[in-house]
């Protein structure tokens, strides 16, 4: 029986962000990548978990995966030089799905980070939520307005 093996290609918003779920709060943030290295560390914006692009994409893939009823198990064992070696032999399908697809970008803002000058985009009801620099994990503090 041939195994096909699927690739997930995701694709960023129209400003350059893609999305990320956290694994441990299960909140969605969106990044913007130019300039970040794959091994990078990322924060959770919401718990501070800290995590990389692979550790805050799995339950999106997941859900891609289940939404084409593919079984993870299929690419889960592969190392990237196997799944490159697919690639050039065609065995890969690649999938491609972008924001819109999971989540209503229309309900997503801006939200800068001072002490990196970093932006990240979140669901404008988060707003208040976020306790984190996605970048350097500082902590971010808000001033009561009414005081
Ligand atoms: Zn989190
Ligand atoms: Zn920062």
């Amino acid at each position: 029986m041939k195994v096909k093996a699927m690739m997930i290609n995701p694709l960023p918003d129209e400003d350059g962000y893609h999305i990320f779920e956290c694994d441990n709060c299960h909140n969605i943030f969106l990044l913007d990548l130019s300039g970040f290295e794959h091994q990078n560390d990322i924060f959770c914006p919401f718990c501070g978990k800290n995590g990389n692009i692979i550790t805050f994409t799995n339950k999106i893939r997941e859900k891609i995966f289940q939404d084409h009823q593919i079984e993870m198990e299929n690419v889960n064992n592969l190392t990237s030089d196997q799944i490159k070696e697919l690639i050039l032999v065609d065995d890969v399908e690649v999938i491609e799905y972008n924001v819109n697809e999971i989540v209503d970008i229309a309900n997503y803002v801006m939200y800068e980070f001072i002490c990196c000058d970093k932006f990240i985009k979140i669901n404008k009801n988060s707003y208040k939520m976020v306790k984190y620099c996605c970048y350097c994990k500082g902590e971010v503090l808000y001033l009561d307005s009414e005081n």
